[in-house]
């Protein structure tokens, strides 16, 4: 009988957590229930598309064939059908019992069987069997119950075998890193891997020594020549990734830690597999989705080192890849040294099994336009050369896709080829509703690359410039004069036209590489935002300065305060403005007072905003976070995800309270979070009385398209009519019926 549960169940997700694959997590697993609660048979279930039971690892029956159990029969299709656990004394005299033949389940008796359920739905069954005609203690039934609840989270992740799939196409799903559609021919990207040495002692310390500091060279020598390679192909943005490795490649930390192995007895490649490892579990361990990101830069240095090792043993010289149709990349990882693998008008997509959002991966298939999705179950049995999609718009992957869907997707492309040309004949049109209301629509920038795209489509301004970006691609602060050089380059692209530049937003989800905020129980009500720039009031400081000097000799400039959320903020950030004005004033140059505004993203602002009007210039509404807050939920947190709605009642009944009172007060307004680019939120925010909007240039022509299609009237109209909905579903669907009957069905895809 168990005796302390939670030490099993402790001992259990703690061991798990060493074991590198899933598979063998879940074989780990079973073989440790049957231990710890002394059963002959421990079976891990779980249902696949046809609502079959696939049997995914077992501790003491018969596996040697794919045991599938057809849908809802026996006692395991019982378990999941009546969602609660069942224990039996004598399994085979039940009813429901189905004899599974060859793999040895006939003598067993005692029988508990447990659900596996991911997002309210069941996806799998555990189940326990001995010889012996006698249930589970409750002790042993509930742990049972616990330790299903973390199985579940592992199984969902879990890639479905090749098996069960028709035609041996496979199917699977991750995060959009980048969004489009590509179809090509699979690259596999094989580092041959760093953490695939065995470790190695060395006679000659000095020597592994040399090679090390050899090595260096040789890898920042072959970096170099990558990002040579890319030429004029990329921005600074993506070029600095390279710039990242290398500034890895300088740091005393790494070069040191290497060392120290190395004199502990190590070979040189066997050191740097410890070391590499060391700041990766390092990196990974930290809360933070941004910092945990920068462990995968780490890795593909990692890497790197390790293939420039090879090929200057062997003196190896890589066979000159020629790429004639479309490829897409795929690897475990995909680092910047493999985009150079490929000439950009062969690369159509990426596909990553580790890798987030926020990876450096994410950030340059966005920059390049290229779908990725990353974070993918692996694709086993994948070839190269194998035909794949990648649908950047979903985050899912198809592997050998059937002929049926290949023509699916490759109509989807040529439709999204001639949306995009309709759209680009409306880049020089104005912005107005079919009865001749102007909406204002200005862009989201941060990247430098994104800057040009906005100009090209018609943006009439940035509306949010988030200055964190060039930030977080750099190694420390920026000087003042380095800030200088990138607002200069919105600015001057934009000319004659306003530039909203954020104050630095960091903490929360976005993080510097060089100034990790940590040790917070709940960042996203942390040290954000102007929480943070105040109490650093030396990089606020420099930072306005710096905006200001940008802007001299223009009208443009409007500085946006994120996160405020009360007077005393907005109080302290006006008394350095001033102070800096002066300061810049004293110093010589010529420059006007920037216009001051707050993005109202922190609830608590709303009813705030009157005490405000003398003091800021102009509104923002932040809709993701203040999205967010008021609900509760974190974007970011996939448990809660399917729980967020942009169109969400209480989101719409606030932001139609915000309109009502910047008009009352005559607060100039714009919205630049993600509802700017949802056109069922934008006919929303037209009929609020929303005038301007600033989204990313990707969306903009879209929105001008719906715009220029609507009248104010109909989406008055509807926004109405949704003031009394209860459901944010009932909401999105009365908008997308709007939108099928103003012909504009092609902006939901
Ligand atoms: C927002 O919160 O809506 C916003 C635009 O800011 P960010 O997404 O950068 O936090
Ligand atoms: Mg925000």
């Amino acid at each position: 009988m168990l005796k302390n549960a939670i030490l099993e169940l402790t001992r259990i997700v703690q061991d798990v957590a060493l074991i590198e694959t899933p598979e063998r997590q879940v074989e780990f697993i079973v073989d440790s229930i049957s231990h710890v609660i002394a059963v002959d048979v421990c079976t891990l279930y779980r249902q696949n598309y046809k609502g079959e039971m696939e049997m995914l690892a077992t501790h003491g029956l018969s596996s040697v064939h794919p045991l599938i159990i057809p849908p809802q029969k026996g006692l395991v299709g019982l378990v999941a059908r009546s969602r609660h656990p069942i224990n039996l004394d004598n399994a085979p005299t039940h009813p429901e019992f189905h004899y599974v033949p060859n793999c040895g389940e006939g003598v067993f008796k005692g029988f508990c069987g447990v659900p596996l359920v991911s997002h309210g739905d069941v996806i799998g069954v555990l189940v326990v069997q001995r010889y012996e005609a006698l249930k589970l203690n409750d002790l042993d039934e509930a742990f049972l119950v616990t330790i299903s609840s973390q199985l579940a989270l592992l199984v969902s992740r879990l890639a479905f075998k090749e098996a069960v799939y028709l035609d041996n196409s496979i199917s699977a799903n991750g995060v959009s890193g980048s969004a489009g559609l590509g179809i090509g021919q699979v690259h596999l990207c094989l580092s041959a891997g760093l953490n695939s040495i065995v470790d190695k002692h060395c006679d000659d310390v000095e020597a592994e020594l040399d090679k090390w500091k050899r090595l260096i060279v040789l890898a920042q020598i072959e970096l170099r020549r990558e990002q040579s390679s890319l030429g004029d192909k990329l921005s600074q943005d993506v070029s600095s990734i390279f710039d990242v490795y290398l500034k890895m490649l300088e740091d005393p930390s790494l070069i040191n830690k290497v060392e120290q192995e190395i004199r502990e007895g190590f070979c040189m490649m066997s050191a740097l597999n410890l070391s590499i490892k060391y700041f990766t579990e390092v990196f990974r361990n930290i809360d933070d989705p941004y910092l945990r990101a920068r462990g995968e830069d780490m890795q593909h240095l990692g890497n790197k080192l390790f293939d420039v090792w090879l090929q200057n043993q062997h003196q190896k010289i890589e066979p000159e890849l020629v790429f004639d149709s479309p490829v897409v990349l795929v690897g475990t990882q995909i680092s910047a040294s493999d985009f150079t693998l490929v000439p950009l008008n062969k690369l159509a997509g990426i596909v990553s099994y580790e890798g987030s959002a926020l990876s450096h991966t994410a950030i340059m298939a966005n920059a390049l336009g290229v779908p990725a999705v990353l974070g993918t179950d692996v694709l086993r049995g994948i070839r190269q050369k194998d035909s794949i999609i990648v649908d950047g718009n979903s985050g899912q992957v198809i592997l050998r896709p059937l002929d049926s869907v290949l023509n699916e997707y490759r109509h989807l492309m040529a439709r999204a080829i001639d949306f995009g040309l309709k759209l680009e004949e409306l880049s020089d049109l104005p912005s107005v509703t079919q009865d001749g209301t102007r909406i204002e629509l200005m862009t989201n920038s941060g990247l430098q690359i994104d800057i040009l795209p906005g100009l090209k489509k018609g943006a009439e301004g940035v509306g949010l410039y988030r200055t964190e970006i060039p930030f977080m691609v750099r190694q420390s602060f920026p000087t003042e004069d380095e800030q200088i050089e990138d607002y200069r380059k919105v600015l001057k692209a934009y000319t004659g036209k306003p530039v909203y530049m954020r104050t630095l937003d960091i903490g929360g989800d976005k993080q510097l590489p060089y100034f990790p905020i940590t040790g917070e129980e709940n960042p996203a009500l942390g040290w954000r935002g102007i929480r943070f720039t105040l109490d650093n009031i030396q990089l606020m400081m420099t930072q306005v300065r710096a905006m200001m000097r940008s802007a001299e000799g223009t009208d443009q400039l409007h500085i946006l305060l994120p996160m405020v959320s009360s007077s005393i903020e907005l109080d302290r950030f006006i008394t350095l403005l001033d102070d800096a004005y002066q300061q810049l004033q004293d110093e010589g140059f010529i420059i006007s007072r920037p216009k001051v505004g707050v993005m109202v993203e922190v609830p608590a602002a709303i009813s705030q905003l009157h005490l405000w009007k003398d003091k800021i210039d102009f509104i923002s509404i932040g809709s993701n976070d203040l999205s967010q807050y008021l609900l509760a939920l974190d974007r970011n947190n996939a448990r809660v995800a399917n729980r967020f709605s942009l169109v969400h009642p209480a989101v719409i009944h606030e932001i139609s309270r915000i309109v009502r009172i910047a008009g009352k007060h005559q607060i100039p307004l714009s919205l630049c979070g993600e509802m700017a680019a949802h056109p069922v939120a934008v006919l929303l925010l037209i009929g609020m009385g929303m005038r301007r909007l600033s989204m990313s240039s990707a969306k903009l022509l879209r929105i001008k398209w719906l715009i220029r299609s609507v009248t104010v009237q109909q989406a008055e109209q509807f926004l109405q009519r949704t003031l009394t909905m209860q459901h944010a579903d009932d909401i999105y669907d009365d908008g997308v019926t709007l939108l099928n009957e103003l012909g504009l069905t092609d902006l939901l895809n």
